[in-house]
């Protein structure tokens, strides 16, 4: 059903320049949401905190008590807490859900300080902060979101003024409930749109795997992609001229030549867009649609290379790599290759 092969040296490569960027280990986040990007949760979480990462990002609880082991804390974004955990902290999202937490949970207050998907409101702060302490959770983080940090606008800059206007407001709050609070706004591409980081941490996801793709305008890290899809032969034949291959037969042979189906479709995350236009990196063209299980490729080779790098899949079906990432096949083979 396909192989995905994970590169911990670009892994470990992407983790010395997001530190050097940040201004050390301490300060990284590993976001390990949705099976890490389609890179295998527990995979990345055992290399990130062998390296030294002491913190990670998911979105549910079922993904938290997966890594939980490798880390001093986990934050949940998505869900709302069915436990009280000493090593979970849950994302607030609004002020209704503050009634619905059980007493005791550990928690991090979201600001909205521009996105307008989940959040609340920075006039809001006092409001929520109360409910927090009346509802006997622990504050032990202010959080916020950028829109747009991998754009070239002034967007990244007042976003920045508002969490840093909260910041301070919220320290001094946070001393009258007797709580530590942890600062955090920056995704992968806010952590390399600074100079130096000014935040307790970043989370970030896109830039651990190698795929951030900032404006052409910014300066772009130097990174390396750490997932590589590849697929098994299932079987190889000569397409005489004049034949067709796959559903509605979409792809002629010209002349006689070689083609081969591999086990990876549409249900693996092999975007079907891509049928009869999609060119490997090494120059091996798809022929015909995509299937369910299988697509067909040029060529005999045993085992061919997809992709090395989502991005390049991703411009082809018109999308972003972190949904070729996000989508590929929790069942697929993954392994380590260095
Ligand atoms: C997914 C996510 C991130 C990571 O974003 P990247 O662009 O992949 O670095 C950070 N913060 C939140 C709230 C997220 O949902």
């Amino acid at each position: 059903m396909g192989t995905i092969k994970l590169s911990r040296k670009a892994l470990i490569h992407n983790l010395d320049i997001i530190a050097h960027q940040v201004g050390g280990k301490d300060k990284i986040a590993v976001v390990l949401k949705d099976n890490a990007y389609g890179h295998g949760a527990v995979l990345i979480a055992q290399t990130a905190s062998e390296y030294g990462v002491k913190q990670a990002v998911v979105r549910l609880e079922r993904e938290a008590e997966e890594i939980v082991r490798y880390f001093d804390n986990v934050l949940i974004l998505g869900q709302k807490p069915t436990q009280v955990h000493p090593h979970f902290s849950y994302a607030i999202n609004s002020l209704e859900e503050i009634a619905q937490y059980p007493s005791g949970a550990r928690v991090e207050l979201k600001i909205d300080t521009g996105m307008h998907r989940n959040g609340v409101f920075p006039e809001q702060l006092e409001e929520a902060f109360e409910k927090i302490a009346q509802r006997g959770l622990i504050c032990v983080g202010l959080m916020s979101h950028f829109r747009a940090a991998d754009t070239l606008s002034s967007e990244w800059f007042w976003q920045r003024k508002i969490f840093d206007a909260t910041k301070i407001r919220a320290s001094a709050l946070a001393k009258k409930y007797g709580w530590s609070l942890r600062f955090h706004i920056s995704n992968s591409a806010g952590a390399f749109r600074s100079a130096e980081c000014s935040d307790d941490m970043v989370r970030v996801g896109i830039a651990l795997y190698g795929c951030l793709e900032m404006d052409k305008t910014l300066e772009q890290p130097e990174l390396q992609s750490v997932l590589s899809l590849w697929g098994d032969k299932i079987a190889t034949r000569v397409l005489k001229a004049g034949e067709r291959v796959g559903y509605n037969g979409i792809y002629e042979a010209q002349s006689d030549e070689v083609i081969s189906t591999y086990d990876l479709g549409y249900a693996n995350g092999l975007d079907r867009l891509a049928s009869n236009r999609y060119v490997t990196p090494e120059g091996i063209e798809l022929r015909g649609r995509i299937s369910m299980d299988s697509a067909s490729f040029a060529g005999d080779a045993e085992q061919l290379m997809i992709f090395d790098n989502a991005n390049d899949y991703a411009r082809i079906v018109g999308t972003i790599g972190y949904e070729i990432l996000a989508c590929l096949d929790k069942d697929l083979k993954r392994e380590w290759i260095d």
